[in-house]
């Protein structure tokens, strides 16, 4: 059972210190999905919900939207969201995401949507608004059941695919992530045969082990793909899997004529 509380907040809209991204809109605290691979469990230590379970809290934000000032963003960049889904079940009742766009519009910025929920097509009018923005989802995987292991409580990869599919038809930017990239599982050319046709551009990330997921990955993976046991265990001390696989992508990429860029950070494995 998921704990939902309202939390006032000063601002809404926070520098980032992500390359490339100049603020970030989270508009919840915490998140649903309950990836087993999830990079934001770290911010229990700064939500105030420490000693609890990432995924068992969220925390409403609430704020005064008349602060937000759409020129103030003018050729910055904003990314929603990185420590949330801006579209989680919720935003369909409590409509944070929605009020926080309404509040931008006008704003020259470089608007960009990052989310697993189909329920994202919600705001495709509004979308259409803004002179400057993509949006992107996430796909580790297109097999629905392997993605309800990893991912339990996102739209399932089909329905994400097809979101992506109805917010290119109504004319906007899209991109999609293809990330985490799950060694031996993620068919990162399959993901691409089924989105070029309404991707403008493709971002890679492999899948990074920290040592709260770390357990969780390599357990599901001696569970359910014993084969891949050894590779996994063999890319704490070894990166040249990734090696091999980004210049397979960018070979691939290259020949699909497609517009890419590739985020493979830490060889995988790191303490923090
Ligand atoms: S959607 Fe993002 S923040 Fe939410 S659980 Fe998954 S990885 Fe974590």
């Amino acid at each position: 059972m998921v704990k939902i509380s309202k939390r006032e907040v000063k601002g809404i809209i926070t520098k980032s210190n992500i390359p490339g991204v100049d603020y970030v809109i989270n508009p919840y605290i915490g998140c649903f999905h309950g990836c087993i691979y999830c990079y934001a469990e770290f911010m229990i230590r700064f939500s105030g919900h420490k000693g609890e379970k990432w995924g068992d809290f969220l925390d409403i934000k609430k704020f005064d939207l008349s602060q937000i000032k759409p020129q103030k963003y003018n050729h910055n960049s904003i990314l929603f969201s990185s420590v949330t889904d801006p579209y989680l079940s919720l935003e369909k009742k409590v409509e944070n995401t929605h009020q926080i766009l309404e509040k931008l519009l006008g704003t020259q910025a470089k608007i960009t949507i990052l989310t697993k929920s189909k329920f994202v097509t919600r705001d495709i009018a509004l979308f259409t608004q803004f002179s400057n923005i993509e949006v992107g989802v996430s796909i580790s995987t297109l097999d629905d059941d392997f993605a309800k292991l990893i991912e339990p409580r996102a739209s399932s990869p089909t329905s994400r695919v097809l979101a992506l599919k109805e917010i290119h038809n109504a004319g906007i930017p899209t991109y999609t992530f293809i990330s985490p990239i799950f060694p031996g599982v993620t068919d990162f050319k399959t993901i691409i045969d089924a989105t070029k046709y309404f991707t403008d551009r493709y971002m890679f990330e492999n899948l990074n082990f920290r040592p709260h997921n770390t357990s969780r990955i390599l357990n599901l993976i001696s569970e359910i793909y014993p084969h891949l046991k050894l590779l996994y265990s063999e890319l704490k001390t070894d990166n040249s899997y990734w090696t091999h696989l980004e210049a397979e992508i960018i070979q691939h990429c290259s020949r699909e004529n497609l517009k890419y860029q590739i985020a493979f950070h830490h060889g995988g494995f790191s303490k923090s």
